[in-house]
């Protein structure tokens, strides 16, 4: 069975700082990502063995479990790409997507901090793609992958877990997401969102 692995961050654990601080990056990296990825892994042999003894007894535990865990290992896999030291700007299509489903790059990150801050208890503001609608859009992920409609996919990830910014910023997490839009990599959400648009587009309807 193919295992799924922790990926490499595309740059150092001190690389984003002072936005977000290497000891965090490190601990958020080494053990919270690694702990879904173990986590997913695991639920999927418990299934096997649930296959081979044909005994489902169990089976809302693993399927919860493969949930909570592959929601994880996606979302930190997408968020630390959407990452980088140099930041830089919407352009291209991205910037007229942007346009034409926000108004303007100010609203939407307007909408996409009130989403971030107004989530309560642990989980993911997410900007994506939706495949049916043909439009950008906003959503609250609670936990890993709870509220998430099929069929979105998401170019933008920001994760509002307090272990992602607690050490950093405490209770503050309006500093948190206001550096954050200092170290969006636009380019890495553009090219998310050209894939989205080429291999997803009508997968629904
Ligand atoms: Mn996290």
């Amino acid at each position: 069975m193919t295992k799924y692995e922790l990926p490499e961050l595309p740059y150092d654990y001190a690389a984003l700082e002072p936005h977000i601080s290497g000891k965090i990056m490190e601990l958020h990296h080494d053990k919270h990502h690694q702990a879904y990825v173990s986590g997913a892994n695991a639920a999927l042999e418990k299934l096997a063995e649930a296959r081979e003894k044909n005994d489902f007894a169990q089976i809302n535990l693993w399927e919860k479990n493969l949930s909570f865990n592959l929601g994880g290992h996606y979302n930190h896999s997408v968020f630390w790409t959407n990452l980088s030291p140099e930041g830089g700007e919407a352009e291209g299509d991205l910037l007229e997507q942007i346009q034409a489903d926000f108004g303007s790059v100010d609203a939407l990150k307007a909408q996409f901090t009130a989403a971030a801050l107004g989530i309560q208890g642990s989980g993911w503001a997410v900007l994506a793609w939706d495949t049916l609608g043909g439009r950008l859009i906003t959503y609250q992920m609670y936990d890993q992958a709870n509220q998430l409609p099929v069929a979105v996919i998401p170019v933008l990830m920001l994760d509002m877990w307090e272990h992602a910014f607690y050490l950093d910023y405490q209770n503050v997490k309006g500093d948190y997401v206001k550096a954050f839009w200092h170290i969006v990599s636009w380019a890495n959400v553009a090219d998310r969102l050209k894939k989205a648009k080429e291999n997803y587009s009508g997968i629904i309807a």
